[in-house]
C-alpha cells in the first residue's frame, strides 16, 4: 500500500528530531501558561518561573498535572493567556451547555489545529475530489466545526449536514455523491438499520470512508460496520481540552491512533499512584498541548484509558501510536457521543422540591443507539385520578435535564419508596449497555 503524509517531513521525522522539537514546543507551551495565574503558581511551587527552566524533556514530569476540576475552578477566564480580544472562538466539552471546561482559541490556535485535523484526514487516503458529509453536531461540541475545517484544508467538498435525520443525511448523499463521512460508531450503525427501512440501496450512494470518534466502540464493532455499510473505517480520537478532533488517528495500517507529538506530549500513568506505567501497558492518558497559546494546558488528565504500542507503524509514521481508548477512570458516561455525568442529572433532579429522595439513571440500547432514561420518585399524592400534573411535572424534569446535559431522556416517575434502595454505598447508574455491540 502507498501511504500518503499531510506533512511528510514532520510525521515521518527521526524520533531525536521530534524530540528537539517537543522540547522548543514545550518551552514556548510553558512560556503561554506562566501568563496565567494559575500556572504562575502551579509554576513557581515547582521551581518553573520562565521557559528556559525547563533545560529538557525530562522536565516536563517535574510540571503538577492539570485536572478537569482546575478547568472548572479557573472558568471562565482563568486559563485565558492572551487579551480577550485576541480570542476568536470559543468551544466547550460535549454534553456542557458552555459552562465548565470552555476552551478558547487564538486565530493561529485555529490555523494549527485546522492543520492537525486536515493531517488525520489526508492520511486516510482523502483528497480534494472527495465529498465530505459531517454527520455530527455542530455549535459548542468540536466535532461539528474541527472536522469541517479540516476537510475545507484537505480540500474536499464539506457538507455540513449535522446529526440526526437520517432521511435526509441520505437525501444529501444521494444528491451529492457523498464519499466520505464523520459520525459517531452509534450513529454509523444507526445509519445501516435505517437504509434498510428506507429501501435505500448500497449502490445508489458512493460511500467509502467515515471517521468515528467521540465514544468508545471495540474492533468489533468497526468490523461490523465495515462489512454492514462496506465502507472503510478509521478511529478519530480527540477531546475538547486539546482542541477537540485531530488528537490521535488511524493511518491506513490501522494499527492503533497515531498521537500527533509535534503537536502534543502524551504520558501514560497508572491513575492511583500517579507514575508513569512501563512501556506498553495501559493505565490514564496525560496530555500537554503544544499547539494553543489561548488555552494552555500542561500535563491535563484524560482520564482516558490507553497505551502505546511499541514498535514501528508499517505507514512508516514516526508517531507513537495509541491503543483504542478503551473506557475512562472516572464516572462520566458517553451516551451518543455526549459527555455526562451523572452528578449533573443528580444536581437538576435533587433541585426539584416534587422529587422525593430517590433517583436512578439507566441507559440501555435502543436498537443500536443509546437511550437514557431517568426514574426519579415523588410524592404519592401526585398520582391522581388526573394524569396532567403527572404529565406536566415529567415534562418539567424532562426539559430541565435536557437543558443541562443536551440530552433529551425518557423520564419515569414512580411512588415514594418503590425504586429498589441498594444496601452500601447507593448505586445511582445502570449501564446496561453491552459491552461489545
Ligand atoms: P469532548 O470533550 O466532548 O470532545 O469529549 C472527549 C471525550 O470523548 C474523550 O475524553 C473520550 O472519553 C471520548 N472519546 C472521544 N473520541 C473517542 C474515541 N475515538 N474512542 C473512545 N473515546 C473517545
Ligand atoms: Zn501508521
Amino acid at each position: 500500500m502507498s501511504y500518503q503524509y499531510w506533512s511528510p517531513e514532520l510525521e515521518t521525522m527521526s524520533r531525536s528530531d521530534l524530540e528537539a522539537l517537543q522540547l522548543a514546543r514545550l518551552r514556548e507551551a510553558v512560556g503561554w501558561a506562566l501568563r496565567t495565574t494559575f500556572y504562575r503558581e502551579r509554576l513557581a511551587g515547582v521551581g518553573i518561573r520562565e521557559s528556559g527552566d525547563i533545560a529538557s524533556l525530562a522536565d516536563l514530569r517535574r510540571i503538577p498535572y492539570t485536572t478537569k476540576q482546575d478547568l472548572r475552578e479557573g472558568f471562565p477566564y482563568g486559563f485565558l493567556s492572551v487579551p480577550r480580544e485576541d480570542v476568536v472562538r470559543l468551544h466547550a466539552s460535549s454534553g456542557t451547555t458552555g459552562t465548565p471546561t470552555t476552551i478558547y482559541f487564538s486565530r493561529d490556535d485555529i490555523r494549527r489545529w485546522t492543520d492537525n485535523v486536515a493531517r488525520c484526514i489526508y492520511g486516510t487516503g482523502c483528497n480534494r475530489s472527495d465529498v465530505f458529509q459531517n454527520m455530527i453536531s455542530y455549535g459548542l461540541f468540536t466535532g461539528g466545526l474541527g472536522f469541517h475545517a479540516g476537510g475545507e484544508e484537505v480540500g474536499m467538498l464539506v457538507i455540513p449536514s449535522g446529526s440526526g435525520n437520517t432521511t435526509r443525511q441520505f437525501r444529501l448523499m444521494r444528491d451529492f455523491g457523498t464519499t466520505v463521512v464523520h459520525a459517531t460508531p452509534s450513529f454509523l450503525l444507526h445509519v445501516e438499520s435505517r437504509m434498510k427501512e428506507e429501501g435505500v440501496s448500497r449502490e445508489s450512494i458512493k460511500l467509502r470512508k467515515a471517521f468515528a470518534g467521540a465514544e468508545p466502540y471495540s474492533e468489533d464493532t468497526r468490523r461490523r460496520i465495515e462489512e454492514l455499510l462496506k465502507i472503510d473505517v478509521y478511529n478519530s480520537y480527540g477531546l475538547s481540552e486539546m482542541n477537540g478532533p485531530g488528537v490521535a488517528f488511524e493511518c491506513q495500517a490501522k494499527d492503533g491512533l497515531h498521537l500527533w507529538e509535534d503537536r502534543y506530549i502524551g504520558e501514560i500513568i497508572n491513575p492511583d499512584t500517579l507514575e508513569p506505567v512501563a512501556e506498553g501497558e495501559t493505565g490514564e492518558l496525560v496530555l500537554t498541548c503544544l499547539c494553543r497559546e489561548a488555552t494552555p494546558l500542561l500535563r491535563y488528565r484524560t482520564r482516558d484509558l490507553s497505551g502505546f504500542y511499541t514498535g514501528p507503524c508499517a505507514c512508516g509514521r514516526t508517531h507513537r501510536r495509541l491503543r483504542r481508548i478503551t473506557g475512562r477512570t472516572d464516572d462520566m458516561l458517553i451516551i451518543n457521543g455526549v459527555n455526562v455525568f451523572p452528578s449533573q442529572i443528580e444536581e437538576v433532579v435533587m433541585a426539584m422540591k416534587e422529587v422525593g429522595n430517590n433517583y436512578l439513571i439507566v441507559i440501555e440500547k435502543e436498537g443500536v443507539l443509546d437511550r437514557l432514561t431517568v426514574k426519579v420518585e415523588v410524592g404519592t399524592n401526585i398520582f391522581m385520578d388526573d394524569t396532567r400534573p403527572l404529565n406536566a411535572l415529567r415534562d418539567k424534569i424532562r426539559s430541565t435535564i435536557q437543558a443541562s446535559i443536551t440530552i433529551n431522556p425518557r423520564v419515569e416517575l414512580h411512588e415514594g419508596g418503590s425504586l429498589p434502595v441498594s444496601e452500601g454505598k447507593a448505586k445511582r447508574v445502570m449501564d446496561n449497555r453491552p459491552r461489545d455491540v
